[in-house]
């Protein structure tokens, strides 16, 4: 699968450079895969980016972490103090649909014909430039290996150069943990204990963090509480997408899930009782 992964990797960077070599002025879109004349800016077509306009984090989200909250109740993830070493979360896209099979072919393809257009989301999702360094999520020495791109530092170089905010490698891996991505929601906070550490003193800093995507917060969290330890006066965390679960949907789905459960138990004891 990994070898499989690299080899999609490779071709895709050749079919880029060739298709540049041959039509400059033409670029394929990554979602819909239509090709057309563009003005050498954004890869994406104009259709797909009203699909992705579409998923925007909802003004209604939380102030401080961007997770749904009911009307009149406090966040749950504020609450739980999930989010306690981070001050700020801003995001331009939930991560659902087109965002998602954006951010997979960005994270496993190294397609990043349209980083422009995301960076150009995130700074729009930032309301100001108060931040002294932006700090991409470090990928481990092995999975930078697999991937050949740390997404997240592809993305902070590229809202630097919007943003004039300077790009610092304040954090590494120190030791190799199963991806988040493949530990359950209950143990990610377990997972990524202890993985990160601060390089050098951050004394007084307002830091940006960045990623592609926070499903429970719980990697940055632990990248914040490190870089609070190294002197970090405020940490923030901009991220392409957030996991948000729209609370009248998840309600809608799980009584959905109830039915279908005491739908399937009556069966079954009808079954037995015949
Ligand atoms: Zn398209
Ligand atoms: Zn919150």
């Amino acid at each position: 699968m990994k070898k499989w992964a690299k080899v999609k990797h490779i071709c895709s960077r050749i079919e880029q450079y060739v298709c540049a070599l041959l039509y400059p002025h033409a670029a394929t879109c990554p979602l819909c895969g239509e090709m057309r004349k563009v003005d050498g800016y954004y890869a994406l077509c104009p259709d797909c980016m009203d699909k992705l306009e579409e998923m925007q984090v909802p003004s209604a989200a939380c102030n401080k972490c961007l997770s749904p909250v009911r009307r009149g109740q406090g966040c749950n993830m504020c609450r739980s103090g999930r989010m306690k070493s981070i001050d700020a979360c801003f995001s331009p896209f939930c991560y659902r649909n087109e965002v998602r099979r954006l951010v997979h072919q960005f994270k496993f393809d190294g397609n990043s014909s349209y980083i422009r257009y995301l960076s150009f989301k995130m700074a729009e999702a930032l309301p100001d430039r108060e931040w002294d360094f932006l700090v991409p999520v470090p990928l481990s020495r092995e999975r930078m290996w697999d991937r050949g791109v740390n997404q997240a530092r592809l993305l902070a170089e590229a809202l630097s150069q919007r943003t004039n905010i300077p790009v610092l490698d304040a954090l590494e891996r120190t030791v190799n943990r199963k991806p988040q991505s493949a530990t359950p929601m209950e143990k990610r906070a377990e997972n990524v204990k202890g993985v990160f550490r601060c390089i050098g003193t951050l004394d007084g800093l307002r830091i940006l963090l960045i990623d592609d995507v926070r499903t429970t917060g719980s990697t940055a969290q632990a990248c914040a509480t490190e870089m609070k330890k190294a002197g970090a006066k405020r940490v923030g965390l901009c991220t392409l997408a957030v996991v948000y679960r729209d609370p009248k949907k998840f309600r809608k789905r799980k009584n959905e899930k109830k039915q279908k459960f005491i739908r399937s138990s009556k069966i079954l004891h009808t079954n037995r009782l015949k």
